[in-house]
């Protein structure tokens, strides 16, 4: 279209004029105009900010009465609820405590299954029946809540007539104080439930999967130390992420819709020189670091470990482990901060699994452990023959539930998000096996060969020592570290490596949990049982830890499990290798699972069903999101910029035969029309049939056979489509092209 500018006389083309292309490089152009924040710690010391807006022990003190302090440390520790006459006085003090911080607002902050946290601010302020204003904030505000929660997701638990929701105040895990810019809001992290009770997030049953371990694990512990109270779960998690540059992210359609790139070519350097590992961190990202570490600490997050990751412009930060129910919501806040954070830097925190194909994607290993009261890990190998055998105990079922229930442990990792990572030869396969090293795997075959029906005390001696002595070499020698394994035994905890970066922590673990507390459950049963024969206590574990050992055998893997052999060699064991999300999500379901869950009080069939529901309706929307998102930016995006180069092309083979010139002259130019034309026909052909085997998927009423739908007939689409679009980047004029490319994404800040 040509157009007139009356003023100027001139005649504008304004098909010369990009205007969408223009986007990515005002972005580039932004960037190197962009302010760098500087942030730093000053003189502030860690410890001095640590927990400041946390209603801790401290500050319980300072604001609650002796009564009310007591009476909550008590509910904590007992895992009972609080009386309803101090949920008076303790609301009180915690709203004099967050008043005096500077907060106007409370809120309820749960995890409902959406993967994200929710929070419904209410103001302290309320109007009396007189018409004065008041500023209230009671017990009944603190223990519970109905948030106008119809819109999460229920997984059909509950049907609009019965669309209430309430949420439960936590006091096992503190309140704290959320600052958004100038705004403070007093946090309560409560449970999700349908008015029936039923939970509808991830905090609830995860409670009632540490309760369930509690009991089991003290169970077992009183062979060894009758003195043991309580068994906690411990989790320390370590998150990878991305920082990219925000104005770029926002002209990206994929990374804003889907946080993911659904094109890219990959640049020439990605992440082959192994350069940016430990690397020095950059100057922006530092600041960023600096900044959402404070106010981590601020929250009591008490994060350790920050460094460069495998990728370019990949990072990880870690904490110190904490009690599993507050490691997640530390996990879970964590990652709301530094998405918050990263925005004040103009920057994009990204926690996708698999922001860009062909550089790694991002885990959050699951380092978990158990711990008493008496200040024992269960995890970590004793100093004396007997608190080995204990060690040995813990050690042993660990194995034994991960053996039982692998398929559900994959299940609890499993996501769309996953599926790009999982047996990408970056991370663990999906294949589940446990790693142990080489000198607890001699004390394992040891105990399977030595231990006998019957023994004599000196066999029974002898087998104590030896076990004794290995271990601690253990600890001296790590190099034979298994960085390949999903579950490794890691000295004193095993890691849990193939859980995603987005996911909620809460999901493997309280799978985890409640398998283990199970697996003690079968484990006391059995050894009581050799007891009541007249066996004597220790040669009764012995004897059972040996029947363990032999059934468990063939989880326990020690070579290389990105290997193709593996996934063979698996196979021949009888292991499973669950590729997609829908296929592995069907271990929830099993009677296997069901009885698990039930009969642990985990989760009731309504519950099972209606969360295996949700999860498959996830995979589905996402995948849509991605198939959506993908054929938008074929068509709107990668189509236009192709045309018009091919446009320029053809005026210049035009331009070229107009002087008389013989087809030698212009035959790359031809050959480049020819190309792209390939190009062009691949993405509209394979868009249309994507859109059609999305209609047919989504006229699939049964959830799970859609989900499979997506996954096999609709999503191999995105590979093709991707390929045509990557190799029109390569040929097309870098001005034309209006997406932000890899090597800007990723090595620009
Ligand atoms: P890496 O795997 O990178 O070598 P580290 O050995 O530094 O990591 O530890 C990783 C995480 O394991 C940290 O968060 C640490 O606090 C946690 N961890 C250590 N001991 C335990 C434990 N007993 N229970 C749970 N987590 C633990
Ligand atoms: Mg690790």
């Amino acid at each position: 279209m040509k157009i007139f500018l009356p003023f100027s006389k001139i005649t504008v083309d304004l098909s010369k004029i990009n205007i969408m292309s223009s986007l990515r490089f005002q972005a580039l152009r932004a960037i190197q105009g962009e302010e760098k924040k500087i942030s730093g710690y000053g003189d502030k010391k860690i410890t001095a900010i640590f927990g400041s807006h946390v209603f801790n022990g401290r500050t319980m003190r300072e604001f609650l009465s002796d009564e009310a302090y007591k009476s909550l440390q008590n509910s904590v520790k007992s895992g009972t609820r609080v009386e309803r006459k101090m949920a008076d006085q303790i609301a009180a003090g915690m709203k004099g405590w967050a008043e005096s911080k500077g907060a106007t607002h409370f809120t309820h902050w749960f995890q409902p299954l959406t993967g994200t946290t929710a929070e419904k601010h209410d103001s302290f302020f309320n109007i009396k029946s007189d018409g004065t204003a008041i500023e209230i904030f009671d017990g009944d505000a603190l223990i519970q809540q109905e948030p106008d929660a119809s819109s999460f997701p229920n997984g059909g638990i509950r049907a609009t007539f019965e669309a209430r929701g309430y949420t439960a105040w936590d006091p096992s895990s503190p309140a704290f104080i959320m600052e958004a810019g100038s705004g403070k809001t007093l946090c309560i992290p409560t449970i999700f439930i349908a008015y029936n009770g039923e939970s509808l997030d991830y905090k609830a049953p995860l409670l009632k999967s540490i309760a369930a371990l509690d009991k089991a694990a003290v169970d077992v512990c009183h062979y060894f130390d009758k003195n043991v109270n309580k068994v906690i779960a411990t989790l320390g998690w370590e998150q990878e992420y991305f920082v990219i540059d925000e104005n770029l992210a926002n002209v990206r359609p994929d990374l804003l819709m889907c946080g993911r790139t659904l094109l890219g070519h990959s640049p020439a350097k990605g992440q082959q020189l192994e350069d940016h590992y430990f690397g020095s961190i950059p100057e922006r990202v530092y600041a960023f670091m600096q900044d959402f570490e404070q106010e981590a600490y601020k929250l009591g997050i008490p994060l350790r470990t920050r460094h460069n990751e495998v990728a370019p412009a990949q990072f990880e930060c870690a904490p110190v482990f904490e009690e599993v129910n507050i490691a997640v919501d530390h996990n879970t806040l964590l990652m709301d901060v530094m998405t918050k954070v990263a925005k004040r830097h103009k920057l994009k925190a990204l926690m996708h699994e698999k922001p860009f194909a062909g550089v790694n994607g991002s885990g959050k290993h699951n380092n978990w452990s158990m711990a008493t009261d008496t200040g024992v890990n269960l995890l970590s190998p004793g100093k004396t023959p007997r608190t080995n055998l204990m060690f040995l105990t813990f050690f042993v079922n660990t194995i034994k539930a991960v053996h039982d229930y692998a398929d559900l442990l994959r299940a609890s990792i499993a996501s769309a998000n996953n599926d790009h990572r999982l047996g990408a030869n970056e991370a663990p396969p999906a294949i589940i096996s446990v790693y142990v090293g080489k000198y607890l795997s001699d004390v394992l075959d040891e105990v399977e060969t030595r231990v006998k029906d019957k023994f004599t005390e000196q066999d029974e001696v002898i087998l104590k020592l030896d076990i004794h002595k290995q271990i601690p070499e253990l600890m001296m020698d790590n190099t034979d570290r298994n960085r390949t394994s999903p579950f490794a035994f890691t000295g004193n905890k095993f890691e849990f490596r193939a859980v995603g970066s987005s996911a909620n922590c809460a999901s493997p673990m309280l799978v985890l949990n409640t398998i283990m507390a199970d697996t003690l459950k079968q484990f006391k049963k059995d050894v009581d049982a050799i007891i009541e024969k007249g066996e004597k206590k220790e040669i009764a574990i012995l004897q059972v830890l040996r029947a363990y050992i032999t059934k468990s055998k063939n989880i326990r893997f020690e070579g290389d499990n990105y290997s193709d052999e593996w996934a063979e060699e698996a196979k021949r064991r009888g292991l499973n290798n669950f590729k997609t999300t829908p296929e592995a999500l069907d271990a929830y379901v099993t009677e296997a699972s069901k009885h698990l869950f039930y009969s642990n009080g985990i989760f009731t069939q309504r519950e099972l069903e209606a969360r295996h529901e949700i999860m498959l309706e996830e995979y589905v929307k996402k995948v849509q999101i991605e198939g959506r998102t993908l054929g938008y930016l074929a068509t709107n995006h990668v189509l236009p910029a192709a045309i018009n180069y091919q446009n320029t092309l053809v005026e210049n083979v035009k331009g070229l035969k107009d002087l008389g010139l013989s087809e030698s002259a212009y035959k790359a130019q031809l050959n480049l029309v020819e190309v792209v034309s390939k190009h062009i026909n691949g993405i509209n052909d394979n868009v249309e049939a994507m859109l059609q085997a999305r209609k047919v998927a989504n006229n699939e009423p049964d959830m799970h056979v859609r989900a499979g739908k997506y996954c096999h007939e609709v999503k191999p689409y995105f590979d093709q489509i991707r390929y045509h679009a990557d190799k029109l980047e390569l040929v097309v004029d870098d001005k034309l092209w209006q997406l932000p490319k890899y090597r800007e994404l990723l090595f620009m800040r």
